[in-house]
């Protein structure tokens, strides 16, 4: 799947993003070695509690890993209120997705355009059972 398309599919989850405290909505589309695409949205905790608000990224992971689904190649993942903004996978996705995939891609929109990062870039030094 082209990073491309993945950006839409990763739009079009945004549009389910539940976000009645800041507005901010947040879709991701992650897919993985078997050409699978599990899409996940921000998903806000009605009660303020920071803690218990769930990234789109994890919300897409956790989908994913609850169908017996682990390896990952890509993850795409958009945000803004109207118009999209650059919106990178805060600390804890980024731990979260090199838990299971090291070597995912991580696709952002920023700059107008489609760019790749590798998880590496975004999370040097990172913790995992190789320490
Ligand atoms: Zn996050």
């Amino acid at each position: 799947m082209t990073n491309e398309r993945l950006i839409e599919k990763a739009i079009e989850a945004r549009e389910k993003a539940y976000v009645p405290i800041s507005g901010f909505k947040v879709g991701a589309a992650l897919l993985d070695s078997e050409g699978n695409v599990f899409l996940g949205c921000n998903i806000e905790d009605p009660s303020g509690i920071g803690v218990t608000n769930v990234c789109a990224e994890r919300c897409a992971i956790i989908k994913a890993v609850s169908e017996g689904f682990t390896d990952f190649v890509k993850i795409a993942v958009v945000g803004g209120e109207e118009e999209l903004i650059f919106c990178a996978p805060c600390g804890a996705c980024r731990q979260y997705m090199n838990s299971f995939s090291p070597n995912i891609k991580v696709i952002l929109f920023s700059d107008n355009k489609i760019n790749e990062y590798s998880l590496q870039e975004l999370l040097p030094y990172s913790f995992n059972e190789t320490f």
